[in-house]
């Protein structure tokens, strides 16, 4: 189970500050991944050996503020249904305010944790401040004073914070089985797609505005092998608003991306690639999962022996940097290629736990680096000496040479390349790291 804690509180109480503290140690590593664009309101944190994501939904809420108050039943509505933790920001210097008692009326309802966090408790008098929001009536026992300028407190928070979070480790029965989630844009095919491949009427479709229920893991098996598919075709369906929707797709999107090994972002052949296909593109690499695309309902597609290469290379254009995402046309009205689609999803999740020894790895990239050396940077060079594929998770390779912080991304890039070339990472973000030796 994901892990994500939301942030949030009325405006300028310091939830962005907050945020960027949080998830300042993951920076630097993530400033290395090639090809990712980096969203400013959702990232990663790691306190005490656990992980967890953090959403600043205020980063989300924009407009007026005669819109705020509907925004805020809104917002905290999302994320008590998406978030395992709240936080609910508060101001010291400003005390307690009308639109911070909206805010806990709607956060009272939920049975998640709540952390009262009260910011700019920069000094001892504004930490006496904290106490009036005992007024509120919320969360847990205490209040947290915090600073999030200068830091202080924060690691108190966190402490409690994560003690919320499952131990790892507990014996999972799912262990070990892919995880394959599909999602995408209403009415793309999720819930057909799914009915084809099951053969049974699987997924309850509701067209009415406003359902919702939560994302079902189902396990099941193709020729032999166990997979977990994640449905997500019964998710509420309609935002309601224009602006809802980069919000609304990253907050229903986020868990059941953040819970599976392998994400199918599903495309409409008759609309081709969206902008918020390609949001959820980038939020499944920013995550390392695997990923490909299933082009549906290519039966609707007037073809020629042209017209699947014309496809790609326009989605291919779109996708920029990420080349390596596969892309597959199907049609779940006539069935055409849904086996093949999910062979190519655990095909993807077999790619995305391959580990490459040391030995191959030197013996085929180094021949490369040597035939194209990093360019010299202020009259140095830069040597790398070995490579080596780490033990993580996902695939991260470690490049040691004597002045990593000479090498600029387009080598990285090019690296990245060549990784690609020789062994086969189809589908899976790879991560390039430099470490000096
Ligand atoms: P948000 O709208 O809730 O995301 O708030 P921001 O993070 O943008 O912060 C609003 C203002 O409060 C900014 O000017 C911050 O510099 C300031 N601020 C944030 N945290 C602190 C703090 O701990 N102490 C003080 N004194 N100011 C802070
Ligand atoms: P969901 O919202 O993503 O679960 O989409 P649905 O499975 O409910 O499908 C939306 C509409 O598209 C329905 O009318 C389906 O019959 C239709 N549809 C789904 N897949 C295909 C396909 O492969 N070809 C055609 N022609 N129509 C499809």
């Amino acid at each position: 189970m994901a892990n994500i804690v939301a942030i949030v509180g009325r405006p300028n109480v310091g939830k962005s500050t907050l945020f960027n503290r949080l998830i300042e140690e993951r920076k630097a590593i993530e400033d290395n991944l090639s090809g990712v664009t980096r969203d400013r309101h959702y990232g990663h944190a790691q306190w005490g050996g656990k992980f967890f994501s953090v959403i600043d939904t205020g980063g989300y809420v924009t407009g007026s503020d005669d819109l705020y108050e509907k925004e805020i039943r809104k917002q905290v509505r999302l994320a008590i249904d998406e978030a395992s933790v709240i936080l609910f920001v508060v101001d010291c210097i400003d005390g307690l305010t009308d639109l911070d008692t909206e805010f806990a009326k709607e956060l009272r309802s939920t049975e998640k944790p709540v952390f009262m966090v009260a910011n700019k408790a920069d000094n001892l008098d504004k930490m006496l401040m904290a106490n009036e929001f005992y007024a509120l009536g919320l969360g847990e026992d205490t209040i947290f004073p915090i600073s999030s300028s200068s830091g202080s407190g924060i690691g108190d928070l966190l402490d409690e914070l994560i003690k919320k979070f499952p131990d790892e480790g507990e014996e999972d029965p799912d262990e070990g089985v892919p995880k394959i989630a599909i999602l995408g844009r209403p009415n793309v095919g999720k819930s057909s797609f799914l009915n084809a491949l099951i053969g049974k009427e699987r997924s309850i479709v509701t067209d009415e505005a406003g359902t919702t229920r939560d994302a079902v893991h189902t396990r099941y098996q193709l020729y032999g092998k166990d997979y977990i598919l994640t449905d997500t075709a019964g998710i509420r369906k309609k935002a309601k608003v224009k602006e809802d929707i980069e919000f609304y797709a990253v907050m229903r999107s986020l868990r059941t991306l953040e819970d599976s090994d392998v994400v199918i972002v599903m495309v409409d052949a008759t609309r081709g690639l969206e902008s918020q296909d390609v949001n959820l593109i980038s939020l499944a690499i920013k995550n390392n999962k695997g990923i490909m695309i299933m082009v549906n309902k290519w039966d609707l597609i007037e073809k020629d022996h042209k017209t699947m290469l014309t496809f790609k290379e326009d989605m291919s254009q779109k996708l920029g940097e990420n080349k390596w995402i596969p892309i597959i046309f199907i049609s779940a009205l006539t069935r055409q290629r849904i086996y093949q689609a999910m062979e190519l999803a655990m095909k993807v999740y077999d790619n995305k736990h391959r580990k490459v020894p040391t030995s191959k790895l030197n013996e085929f990239i180094l021949p490369e680096i040597e035939k194209y050396p990093p360019p010299a940077n202020k009259g140095k060079y830069i040597k790398i000496k070995y490579i080596t594929q780490l033990p993580t998770k996902n695939p991260v390779f470690a490049f040691f040479c004597n002045l990593p912080q000479y090498i600029k991304s387009p080598y990285t890039r090019f690296l990245e390349n060549r990784l690609r070339e020789n062994f086969d990472f189809e589908g899976v973000p790879i991560k390039i790291t430099y470490k000096k030796k």
